[in-house]
């Protein structure tokens, strides 16, 4: 695999670009908006600059790295000749499966289409196309740059053999990949949510604050971040929307969304992202916020 077409640049698409640049790949770029492009390419350089002051990489190293990234709007122009197609686009499943039938006619018959999301299974997104067995989750951390982990998921239909090429390629990028099976949530965050769900739970019920819930587990378990920080950082709103799915895939109550995150979306509370959440970010900073009217 030489050329790799991205789909979608915003946090995730730029942070898988930049990887897949610095590791020698063709990158093709794909973004609906030539502004999420633009910031996206600033972003990648940005991350490439601070790689040079750590003396991680040399300013050939960028130059050459941002050499290796096209941009386009247009995705029959940005797929055509793509040995894999990794989408990143927003966690929405009537778009994706609108992106994948559409990779499907466009993309060239032998490329392999992978799909970054968070939640969706890869079963369903597959089934939008007429090559499910080519089809298969890589799901990257934030930052992607940063963090070693690709989970790699098979959908229903997903050979062995297309399996084992992700898994070796996400090696060549310098990660560490982990197989698993479709199922909601995959692994990461079928117990990552409930984690976060049951800290959220913590405080509606007035157990303890935002503060004390994070202490625990941080000095507790030796977590870098708290789950209420954690949750902040991933967004409230993608939290419970990853709750949701494991509730309606597993109809177990046990995944059922604390009212208080279910709350605090609908008032826009939505964490770092809406400047909000269980801390406040206003002036850059994390400050604790005590606003929830059950919390303690
Ligand atoms: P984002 O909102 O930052 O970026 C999404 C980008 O997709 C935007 O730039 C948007 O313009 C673009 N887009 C929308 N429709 C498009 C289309 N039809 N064609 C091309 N581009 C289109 O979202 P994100 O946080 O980067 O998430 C992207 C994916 O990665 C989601 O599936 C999400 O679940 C998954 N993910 C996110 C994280 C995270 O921490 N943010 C972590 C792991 C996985």
């Amino acid at each position: 695999m030489k050329n790799i077409t991205v789909v979608g640049a915003g946090t995730m698409g730029n942070g898988i670009a930049h990887v897949f640049a610095m590791n020698g790949y063709q990158v093709n770029l794909v973004d609906i908006s030539e502004k999420a492009l633009e910031k996206a390419i600033a972003t990648i350089a940005k991350n490439l600059d601070r790689m040079i002051k750590k003396e991680k990489i040399s300013e050939e190293d960028k130059n050459a790295t941002l050499a290796r990234i096209n941009t386009y709007t247009q995705l029959e122009e940005g797929v055509k000749e793509a040995d894999l197609v990794v989408e990143a686009a927003t966690e929405n499943v009537d778009l994706k499966l609108k992106i994948f039938s559409s990779i499907d006619q466009l993309a060239p018959e032998k490329a392999v289409l992978a799909t970054n999301t968070s939640s969706i299974s890869i079963t369903k997104i597959a089934a939008a196309t007429q090559r499910p067995e080519k089809v298969i989750g890589m799901h990257f951390m934030n930052p992607v740059p940063v963090m070693k982990l690709v989970e790699v998921i098979r959908g229903y239909a997903t050979t062995d053999a297309i399996t084992q090429q992700i898994m070796e390629l996400s090696r060549n990028l310098g990660k560490i990949p982990v197989e698993v099976n479709d199922y909601p949530g995959f692994v990461a965050n079928r117990i990552l949510m409930p984690m976060i769900n049951e800290a959220v739970y913590t405080l509606y019920e007035g157990v303890a604050g935002v503060m004390e819930i994070d202490t625990v587990m941080k000095l507790g378990m030796a977590h870098p971040m708290g789950p209420l920080q954690l949750a902040d950082f991933i967004g409230l709103d993608v939290c419970l929307s990853i709750l949701r799915v494991l509730h309606d895939g597993f109809g177990n109550p046990k995944y059922a969304p604390c009212p208080l995150l279910v709350n605090m979306v609908t008032a826009g509370k939505l964490g770092r992202k809406s400047g909000e959440g269980f801390y406040s970010y206003g002036h850059g900073t994390k400050e604790l916020i005590i606003a929830p009217t059950f919390a303690k």
